[in-house]
């Protein structure tokens, strides 16, 4: 079964009824673009950048990201790259970055609200992504948005680099990983091009439990209906305005959760890597509306344990 899977790893998930939903991958290296593409993705739905960032003894200058962004975007030949800016706080420190002790991190200066107030370090990122989409398909997302404000800062950032450098638009979209973020969604989707639900962050915010916490490991399940549930809004929302949703969080990857995923009509799951061919197989074996069955169910379940009991049809 796991060779077949493996055969199999270049052919898009199409459901048993020809629906289709695209396989991306998320990523966290320049080298990690090529290995996407051989594990069978169809993309990569999340850059993360903070990799460039962590390690060294200085912030990477615009020039090196160009590069190694260039490098991603030609490795993944005509794929789409959605690139993340940098989303540093929370759990993630940088040794050249003295912030201020926070007593709360995770709820602190933490992913656009410290590149909004760093703009030495988010205007070189944004120059980079707009000139590395001369090459290919790049699109821009935003991690950690809880206001619209927030978006709108970071839009104008970006709207102004583009204006300077005369670079051609991108697409924008942002990180749903707040549920504020969800409760607004409608007012968000009239102004994203799309979303792509961060599930590890939401999951933490929506049961207030700290996604790192040994002692919560077992609780903090993004199969947790109140997650999904707030999933099914932010789809909803979207569809209204005609954009699509993605699913980059660990939900994406884990097969019942891709499964519930398409049912509840996301478009696009990305995942890391040794996820990719068992996803698409198990997408395979599944029909729309069997997925959308089992969505239902799911969105009626009351714990975690409950959903990852279900079984699809
Ligand atoms: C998430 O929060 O689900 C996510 C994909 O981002 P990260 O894990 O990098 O915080
Ligand atoms: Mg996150």
């Amino acid at each position: 079964r796991r060779d077949v899977e493996n055969e199999n790893r270049y052919q898009p998930a199409i459901l048993t009824d020809g629906h289709r939903v695209e396989v991306v991958a998320n990523i966290g290296k320049v080298a990690e673009a090529a290995a996407a593409v051989e594990a069978g993705a169809e993309g990569i739905g999340l850059l993360r950048t903070e990799f460039f960032f962590l390690d060294r003894e200085a912030p990477p200058t615009e020039e090196e990201q160009y590069q190694a962004y260039t490098e991603m975007v030609r490795a993944l030949n005509g794929l789409p790259l959605i690139i993340r800016t940098l989303d540093i706080g929370g759990d993630k420190v940088l040794p050249y970055l003295t912030l201020p002790e926070e007593e709360n991190p995770f709820l602190g200066v933490r992913g656009i609200r410290l590149c909004l107030r760093r703009p030495d370090l988010f205007i070189p990122q944004l120059r980079a992504i707009y000139r590395a989409a001369q090459h290919g398909p790049v699109k821009i997302m935003f991690p950690m948005i809880a206001t619209l404000e927030d978006f709108h800062a970071a839009r104008e950032a970006a709207e102004k680099v583009r204006a300077e450098l005369g670079a051609a638009p991108v697409e924008m979209g942002i990180m749903v990983e707040v549920p504020s973020t969800v409760v607004m969604a409608a007012e968000f989707a009239k102004e994203v091009d799309f979303f792509s639900i961060g599930t590890n962050d939401l999951t933490q915010y929506t049961l207030a439990m700290d996604r790192l916490h040994p002692a919560l490991a077992k609780h903090v399940d993004g199969l947790h209906p109140a997650v999904l549930r707030l999933i099914d809004l932010t789809v909803k929302a979207a569809t209204k305005e005609g954009k699509w949703v993605g699913v980059c969080g660990g939900v994406a990857g884990d097969p019942l959760g891709a499964s519930i995923l398409t049912g509840l009509g996301v478009a696009e799951l990305s995942m890391s890597l040794p996820s990719v061919a068992a996803v698409k197989a198990r997408l395979r074996d599944l029909s729309l509306p069997a997925a959308e069955n089992l969505a239902r169910m799911a969105l009626k379940c009351s714990t975690a344990e409950q959903v990852r009991a279900l079984q699809p049809a």
